[in-house]
């Protein structure tokens, strides 16, 4: 027990570390209470010190869709930390990595490994800055891409507006270069191309938008992107940081017959290492340094450790019936969630794309950030918490996207259908 002289970890956390974590998420201000820290994980299961288990749905927020600790991939990190950890010399490994996701992606001709998914879009904004000569970028409301200057920002409701800064510290200056329209409202999209299309750089877009928990691309939605970027000289940046391999295998834009310019990746292509990934056409990566005038470099770019772990991830989930088994494990737990809700007379919906879904306490899916907004915040509050207390972590937020992994099985699934049909009973 903590008292004065011995501290808990959570009173220590707080005192060194701004809000007692390394990124705001963690601190469960989403949804009250306190974290717990954690010691280890297995499979689908968390361990946490205090000796609790969780079943897991957060998983790195997206990156371990093999679940904790996969054997292929802790052999392959092991078995590089033998030979060291980082040159800052070329490796074979880098090689065979993007000759992977290039094989995988048709759009990604040519890429640069990086150390996240913020580095990721902040340079693929870069290049795409650097190929059109144009200042300006649109993004949408509640689409997060990273926590740098340029896209720190979301619009107010209705149409497209000039963007502000969501942060203190970004300067006005900046953020007004960036431009903001809701999620899936092609009229508002229209609206920014005819106003705005000779200044426009890159539309940056989440595929399907993970970051308001999980919203699909209405109809027409991602077709209007490539048409406007295309008649405008623009480029589209699909920024596939939480889609990439997780939706399916490569792009979900891809998968949708669609082609984009330039392409960011990261979490699932890290297996929990720290990479971002961004590329394109041939003639766009060709401007990046040494090649051409836009620069971006990293001491730990392709690094040794990463690669092995992404590797070994990508050998497991190109297996042809990798997505096929998770996505139908997903849609089980999606719909029978929806079905336990109903019986208890709660309204609620799903939004699932792949192998990523978000839970709604609004009787239809949102389509957009304030509609997701909209739906009984407070109440998932109070699921998160009944759902903890049986042993079941959630996302620690109704902002927050549901991740299941190879490792949940289907007495995993009924596991965690079960405490929910428990707690819906007492919402
Ligand atoms: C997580 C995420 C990012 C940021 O990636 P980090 O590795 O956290 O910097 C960017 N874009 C999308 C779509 C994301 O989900």
């Amino acid at each position: 027990m903590a008292d004065a002289t011995n501290p808990s970890l959570w009173e220590r956390a707080g005192a060194v570390l701004p809000g007692g974590v390394n990124s705001p998420v963690r601190s469960f201000r989403g949804v009250g209470g306190e974290p717990f820290f954690v010691r280890a994980g297995h499979g689908p299961t968390l361990e946490t010190v205090d000796g609790r288990e969780f079943l897991d749905y957060v998983m790195g927020y997206g990156p371990l869709i093999l679940g904790h600790a996969h054997p292929a991939v802790v052999k392959a990190v092991e078995s590089q930390a033998q030979r060291g950890l980082s040159y800052g010399a070329p490796t074979a490994a880098e090689v065979e990595m993007a000759e992977r996701l290039t094989a995988a992606i048709p759009a990604m001709e040519m890429l640069r490994m990086v150390n996240s998914g913020t580095e990721a879009t902040m340079s693929a904004l870069r290049v795409a800055r650097g190929v059109t000569g144009r200042r300006r970028v649109l993004k949408f409301a509640g689409s997060y891409h990273g926590h740098h200057d340029s896209l720190l920002i979301k619009a107010g409701s209705g149409a497209a507006t000039l963007g502000v800064p969501d942060s203190a510290g970004v300067p006005a200056d900046i953020a007004s270069l960036t431009l903001t329209a809701p999620y899936n409202d092609i009229e508002a999209l229209k609206e920014a191309f005819r106003v705005h299309g000779s200044e426009i750089a890159a539309v940056i877009a989440e595929p399907v938008a993970g970051n308001m928990s999980t919203v699909p691309p209405v109809p027409g939605f991602l077709e209007t992107i490539r048409e406007l970027t295309e008649a405008h000289g623009a480029l589209w940046v699909s920024d596939e940081v939480m889609t990439g391999f997780r939706v399916n295998f490569g792009t979900a834009a891809e998968a949708r017959g669609l082609t984009p310019d330039l392409v960011t990746l990261a979490k699932v292509v890290g297996a929990g290492m720290p990479v971002g990934v961004y590329g394109g056409r041939r003639a766009y990566m060709g401007l990046v340094a040494p090649l051409g005038p836009v620069y971006q470099a990293g001491t730990f770019s392709g690094n040794a450790l990463a690669m092995a772990a992404g590797l070994a991830q990508l050998g497991v989930v190109s297996q042809p019936a990798f997505y096929p088994t998770l996505i139908e494990r997903t849609r089980t737990l999606a719909e029978g969630l929806v079905e336990r809700g109903r019986r208890h007379g709660i309204a609620l919906s799903i939004n699932q794309a792949g192998a990523m879904f978000g839970l709604f306490f609004r009787e239809t899916p949102p389509k957009n950030f304030d509609e997701v907004a909209g739906s009984d915040v407070e109440r998932y509050r109070r699921y998160f918490h009944g759902m903890l207390e049986r042993g079941v972590f959630m996302p620690p937020s109704p902002f927050e996207t549901a991740f299941p992994s190879w490792a949940h099985s289907d007495g995993d699934i009924e596991k965690t259908l079960r405490a929910a049909d428990e707690v819906f009973r007492t919402l």
